[in-house]
């Protein structure tokens, strides 16, 4: 199946292009299809359909912004499993945990921002000014593809109430399900040029549409890398930047708390989406006199968790998303085992056809090693003793990220630990995430906030009508 046309001005176009990437089904490693490198003339076509349209569109009530939004849920809800569907057949991930951590959360997170916009105040009196948030422009999101419909989705629902227009420039790996999310947003009617999608390769497409002159913003989520090249092209015309990029997440366990829960955490950072998640708490701290019994739990946790097929119900852990995530991954292992990590359990590919990495769990690692600094992206998790409190918080926030983190203990003294953590989200206990709530990073973890009303906060420029 061969994917030639972009979305752009409110319709489907045949690219010129005469370049194509293939996209695998990362569980048989079969092509499905294969999707157009649009070309820098018609990344500019669809960079001057968003400029078109943006006037119009930022003059909309917010109401009528926010009608079009809810005609996009109620599509998207209609239309679920077909999206779901898409993400396992590209993603590799367990149907069971797609449909809700994937295809379900975006639609949850998407119904709360819908919420709360009545709650934002676009224009106040201010000290005798009257102060305007608007849009920025035509702006353009770069997403990756490890939660393929989110990812757009936490991008598209603030920006657009926000009133800026939009061109997505979905991941390489996974852009079947960015066109069928173009296909319901077209179904949608929105204003033509208000939405556009052009595929192709990151640094190709994706460079030459961040560096557009006529773009004031780029929304960015993916590597710290490319993070750090977008920063440095974005100086040149001071575009504003929103990166959502990696991180290394801490999880601490205090003497005293429910270590079951602390281990539930620790593993289903490595179990959902096979570990590939930003957030993931990939590194365990635990207290020295704690580590035999952790062993033993974790040992016990893994030994019924079913990996393989994605598309079977009872599937935990589905495959990575490429070969080339699936070498890196082992490569980190051999490096782990080479610094002088002991493997508690995994550590493998497993079979030979698709890319499946057993859940692994490394002990005796030392904070400094490369495998507890650098991210993995993949089913891995590090165990790391600590000896006093004030060490394990050192340790947790001696790292260039600063995504998540979480505390597992006695509830005060968890409290103030997740108060000295360097991140942009710190879970206790059995805190359950709002979808309402900021989500981010300190340090090179990025830029800004997604998710409810501080997304949308990070999209508007602020304009003071001086009277
Ligand atoms: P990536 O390689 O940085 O790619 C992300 C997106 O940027 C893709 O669409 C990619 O296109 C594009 N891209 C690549 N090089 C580019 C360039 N030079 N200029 C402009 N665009 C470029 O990241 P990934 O491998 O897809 O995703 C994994 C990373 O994302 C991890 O580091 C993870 O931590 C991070 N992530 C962060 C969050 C968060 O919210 N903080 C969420 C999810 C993932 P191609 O696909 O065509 O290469
Ligand atoms: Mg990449």
């Amino acid at each position: 199946m061969k994917k030639n046309q972009l979305y752009i001005n409110g319709q489907w176009i045949n690219s010129e292009s005469e370049e194509f990437i293939p996209v695998l089904n990362p569980a048989t490693e079969e092509v499905i299809a294969e999707v157009v490198k649009a070309t820098e003339s018609e990344v500019d076509q669809a960079v001057a359909a968003a400029k078109e349209a943006f006037p119009a569109w930022n003059q909309l009530a917010v109401s009528e912004r926010k009608s079009f939004l809810e005609k996009i849920y109620e599509i998207l809800d209609r239309r679920q499993a077909e999206v779901a569907a898409t993400v396992v057949l590209e993603l590799g991930s367990p149907i069971g945990f797609t449909r809700g951590g994937q295809v379900k959360l975006s639609l949850v997170e998407m119904k709360a921002t819908l919420e709360e916009i009545d709650n934002f105040k676009f224009e106040e009196e201010y000290h005798g000014s009257t102060i305007i948030k608007e849009g920025f422009g035509p702006i353009a999101c770069i997403t990756p593809w490890n939660w393929p419909l989110n990812q757009i989705q936490r991008k598209l629902t603030p920006a657009l109430l926000a009133g800026n227009t939009l061109v997505v420039k979905p991941a390489s790996n996974t852009p079947l399900t960015a066109l069928l999310f173009a296909e319901i947003i077209h179904e949608a009617g929105l204003p033509k040029g208000v939405f556009n999608l052009v595929t192709g390769s990151g640094s190709e497409t994706g460079g030459y549409l961040a560096a557009h002159p006529d773009i004031p913003l780029i929304s960015f989520t993916g590597s710290t890398e490319v993070g750090r090249g977008l920063y440095e092209a974005a100086s040149k015309s001071i575009k504003k930047l929103i990166m959502e990029l990696g991180g290394k997440s801490p999880l601490i366990y205090l003497p005293g708390g429910d270590l079951d829960l602390a281990v539930d955490k620790a593993m289903q950072a490595i179990i959902n989406n096979q570990g590939q998640s930003c957030s993931a708490l990939t590194r365990f701290f635990v207290p020295k006199d704690q580590l035999e019994v952790t062993k033993e739990k974790i040992l016990a946790y893994l030994k019924d968790i079913t990996l393989g097929d994605p598309t079977k119900e009872e599937t935990k852990i589905g495959a990575l998303i490429s070969k080339e995530q699936m070498d890196k991954v082992l490569a980190y292992i051999e490096k782990g085992k080479a610094e002088g990590a002991k493997l508690l359990t995994g550590g493998n590919r497993v079979g030979d056809k698709g890319f499946f990495v057993e859940p692994t769990v490394f002990y005796d690692v030392k904070n400094d090693m490369t495998i507890a600094q650098e991210e993995i992206f993949g089913p891995v998790s590090c165990l790391i003793a600590y000896d006093s409190l004030e060490e394990a918080i050192e340790m947790a926030n001696d790292t260039t990220y600063g995504l998540s983190g979480a505390v597992v203990g006695p509830q005060e003294e968890a409290l103030a630990v997740a108060r000295q953590l360097r991140t942009g989200n710190v879970f206790v206990n059995e805190g359950i995430k709002s979808a309402k709530v900021p989500f981010g990073g300190y340090k090179e973890s990025g830029l800004g906030r997604e998710v409810g009303l501080y997304g949308v906060e990070d999209y508007l420029e602020v304009k003071a009508i001086i009277k």
